[in-house]
């Protein structure tokens, strides 16, 4: 008996998850914990993905570009969001069949301009004005252009006032000026001479030609439908991306009721490393003040004693930008000429590109290449033992084993002087 009864009702539960709509949180990625700024950042995010513009004849990206207004409008205002987390969905209906029914509007476009300002669309489509774009610029180590990070920025930018949502009123009435009937224009007439007159189109002085006339200002805007205000924003930067890449976040540059916004771009700069960072822990400490970068490619220096070029028998250490060690070195009796350079595959930039833009070009993906220069380090001085012994040494030798420096230095025979092919060490 009570078997059946457990079963009737994990029936009904099961009847009631599937009747429901999507849950609203998870419309947008999110879960009950999130915050208000989360819930801002998602839509943002969606939003714009999702957005009819972007997605033509795409019905399912309308039906969650709908689906993501909705899930926004009830989540962003507090009083809604109590409402929906106590009794959902049904409680939400209620709340909007009791009462402000006539007040906001719940289309998907409204609050999509309400988040963005303009006209709900895109600001690249005809016929609307768009707003001035905006340029950031951010100086990063190379060490984050190879590994990646998130940056956080704020920025200082113009935007639709949350409380009156951009009406400037506080009551959220608009009254039409009754002077210019609306219009923002009134005819005046002049007479030039009895009888005469001219008549002259002036913005009207009582709405300051906007038509409209608030009677109680929104006390957060005082009535100018903006406020500034600092927006903290958050940009990925990946892996291997150029120096002077341009993260593009479209319709987040300065926000208006009467624009559509325009862009806010972020351009990644690469800055010198600081040289001394005693400050930075561990993991963080790399050889990286020393990477040059061209393209994909890394360049690095490494020094070798006299000893080392000619004998051999080394190894280096090389400690890359994400930490990880790259071992150079040779065996005994492997020289290294200097300003030789050793190609070390794979351990340049990691391959990034801007994917869209090169979609179905057929790239190299493979990443670049590590280039290492070796110069070789003489010793200035010597104690006068070791000089001597070393003096006895090389004329010892000199006149049995030696190279030809004409030859080996790839300088045409002619144009040396003709020596002893055996003189020099
Ligand atoms: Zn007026
Ligand atoms: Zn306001």
């Amino acid at each position: 008996m009570r078997l059946a009864f457990l079963v009737v009702a994990v029936t009904l539960l099961l009847v009631q998850v599937v009747l429901a709509a999507e849950d609203y949180y998870k419309s947008l990625g999110l879960d009950r914990s999130a915050s208000e700024k989360d819930i801002k950042k998602a839509y943002r995010t969606l939003s714009k993905k999702y957005h009819p513009d972007k997605n033509p004849g795409n019905e399912a990206a309308e039906q969650k570009f709908v689906e993501i207004a909705e899930a926004y409008d009830v989540l962003s205002t507090p009083t809604t969001r109590k409402i929906y987390d106590q009794y959902g969905h049904d409680g939400i209906e209620q709340h909007r069949q009791g009462g402000s029914a006539g007040g906001a509007t719940h289309d998907p476009f409204d609050i999509f301009s309400r988040f963005f300002g303009g006209g709900g669309h895109f600001g690249h489509a005809a016929g609307h004005r768009r707003g001035p774009d905006m340029e950031l610029r951010v100086g990063l180590p190379l060490r984050d252009f190879y590994r990646g990070r998130e940056v956080v920025f704020g920025v200082e930018k113009q935007q639709i006032c949350d409380t009156c949502e951009g009406s400037g009123s506080a009551d959220g009435e608009v009254h039409r000026c009754e002077r210019c009937g609306g219009h923002g224009m009134v005819i005046q007439k002049h007479m030039l001479a009895p009888g005469m007159f001219q008549q002259v189109q002036m913005a009207c002085d009582a709405c300051g030609g906007k038509g409209q006339r608030i009677v109680k200002p929104c006390p957060v805007c005082s009535g100018q439908k903006v406020v500034r205000r600092e927006v903290e924003t958050t940009a990925t930067v990946e892996p291997g991306m150029d120096r002077g890449t341009r993260l593009v976040f479209e319709n987040e540059a300065d926000e208006s009721p009467d624009w559509i916004a325009g862009d806010l771009v972020l351009i990644l700069e690469e800055k010198p490393a600081e040289l001394s960072d005693a400050s930075r822990p561990d993991d963080q400490r790399t050889d990286g003040t020393f990477f040059r970068r061209r393209g994909r490619d890394l360049f690095w220096k490494e020094a070798l004693s006299l000893r080392e070029a000619w004998m051999g028998e080394w190894t280096r250490n090389v400690t890359h930008l994400d930490g990880h060690v790259v071992q150079l070195g040779r065996p005994r009796g492997s020289v290294v000429q200097p300003l030789a350079v050793e190609t070390v595959k794979g351990e340049g930039m990691p391959f990034w590109s801007a994917a869209d833009l090169h979609e179905g070009v057929d790239e190299d993906e493979s990443p670049g290449d590590l280039y290492v220069e070796y110069t070789v380090i003489l010793p200035d001085e010597m104690e006068s033992g070791m000089e001597k012994e070393f003096f006895a040494l090389w004329e010892k030798w000199r006149k049995k084993n030696g190279v030809d420096l004409g030859r080996d230095s790839g300088r045409p025979v002619g144009d040396v002087p003709v020596h002893d092919a055996k003189d020099e060490l």
